[in-house]
């Protein structure tokens, strides 16, 4: 009999952890945090913290029901914090249990490791290509399938079972035109439809959207659309986005050089995600330059302000988070804006009151200074309904547990599934937090 062990995402968008057994092994997949939890963001440690105290904050899972299963393998679906941030605390407790996940994963998830301050995490961490099937016990392998999302190298993760596969989503969406030239391995999820997949396990943020999600060439060219013609004519220019969407990020340095005009990356996530992608050759960074150290980013901001139609900055701080490099800009601290500067959003306000909180105090300071703004030159990395719509028809799973999301946005999933023949409670299962689904 195959479990499914709900363990954390299931009443959130964050957090995220489950774990897959067969008998009586049991497969990990994602150890993540919890961002708005703990007040952090992508320039804040969480590694001062205790395990304990972190689990009563709800930032990061709560795995006590694993605590004396015996655990085979851990996987990573892609490098986001709300997958792999926990790992620092949590790998911990199986020890010497390998670790896998694609290269740009392990390497963010190494990074996570090695800021841990209270644990030594000595757990083997490998790096694994698309399309190898890794045995990781006798009736267990585990695979990574490619799929596109807001960050490099993100995977499906399949643990296949002596009764079938099952497969894991992690974030996903069906780009047919990335940027970045990385495409769903449509021919590998057909034929595990074809082979027969026995649990599917999706993520659910944004499956109450009735569309499809639009390609990231659609927000490069709303970029594009602003940048290549009333941009060229701007003083300043600030944009802010997620410090690890690389393809975004990949697109403004494009456009600087096509506005001539350097791009200079501020701040220290974006430091750490734009090197390890260069060091595994996702990101081209020529005529750009990323600063981190805060006396270097202090040097090039007065740098900056001096010329600024030479520049098109890069900062953190899209979601107003207290501390980030936007944020103080609108403070003033760092940076003299105001009237003759120009700040686009490339990314939209994460839906939670604390983010909208935030955000709000952040657009309210920069207006006061006169600053223009402009929002939302952003698509989502998340599947909408019809994305999903096409998964399951293209795996034909025997049975769904909707994962990563709030509960209203598991039980639209239910309904989808509902809609494609499915029935709630027979073989969809709207689970929580800290309980199983046994799969019979
Ligand atoms: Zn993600």
């Amino acid at each position: 009999m195959i479990k499914i062990y709900t363990v954390s995402g299931y009443e959130e968008v964050g957090k995220n952890m489950t774990a897959v057994e067969y008998n009586g092994e049991v497969v990990i997949i994602d150890m993540g945090i919890r961002l708005d939890r703990v007040l952090i963001h992508e320039d804040v440690n969480i590694q001062q913290f205790p395990t304990k105290e972190l689990q009563k904050l709800g930032a990061i899972p709560d795995d006590s029901m694993l605590r004396n299963k015996k655990v085979v393998a851990i996987t990573f679906t892609h490098g986001h914090l709300d997958h792999i941030g926990a790992v620092g605390k949590l790998a911990v407790h199986y020890p010497d249990v390998p670790i896998y996940g694609t290269p740009y994963t392990i390497k963010l998830a190494k990074g996570e490791v090695k800021s841990e301050q209270y644990f030594e995490v000595k757990n083997p961490m490998y790096e694994t290509d698309f399309g190898e099937i890794v045995q990781v016990s006798e009736n267990l392998a585990v695979e990574f399938i490619r799929i596109t999302h807001s960050i490099p190298q993100a995977s499906m993760v399949i643990v296949h079972t002596p009764e079938g596969a099952v497969v894991h989503t992690g974030d996903f969406k069906f780009d047919n035109n990335n940027p970045l030239g990385e495409k769903p391995d449509y021919k590998r999820l057909k034929e595990l439809g074809r082979e027969g997949v026995k649990v599917l396990i999706p993520e659910s943020t944004r499956v109450s959207e009735p569309t499809k999600t639009p390609s990231e060439a659609v927000a490069q060219m709303l970029l594009e659309d602003f940048f290549l013609y009333e941009g060229m004519e701007a003083d300043g220019l600030i944009a802010t986005t997620f410090a690890s969407h690389i393809a975004r990020l990949q697109e403004l340095i494009r456009i600087a050089n096509k506005m001539g005009r350097q791009a200079v990356l501020v701040g220290r996530s974006l430091a750490k995600y734009t090197g390890i992608a260069k060091q595994l050759g996702l990101i081209k960074m020529k005529g750009a330059r990323a600063v981190r150290s805060p006396n270097a980013v202090k040097k090039v901001l007065k740098e900056v302000s001096q010329a600024r139609e030479n520049y098109l900055l890069v900062v953190t701080g899209h979601q107003g988070e207290p501390g980030a490099v936007l944020t103080r800009m609108a403070n003033g601290d760092i940076y003299d804006i105001g009237k003759r500067d120009t700040v686009v959003f490339s990314a939209g306000t994460i839906p939670n009151p604390l983010n909208q909180a935030q955000r709000y105090v952040l657009e309210t300071k920069l207006k006061m200074k006169g600053v223009r703004m402009i929002k939302d030159l952003h698509v989502s990395g998340h599947a909408s309904r019809e994305d999903h719509r096409y998964l399951i028809r293209m795996l034909n799973p025997e049975n769904i547990v909707p994962a990563h999301g709030e509960f209203r946005m598991l039980t639209h999933y239910a309904e989808l599934a509902e809609e494609e023949g499915y029935l709630i409670g027979r073989d969809v299962f709207v689970s929580r937090n800290g309980y199983t689904v046994e799969i019979r």
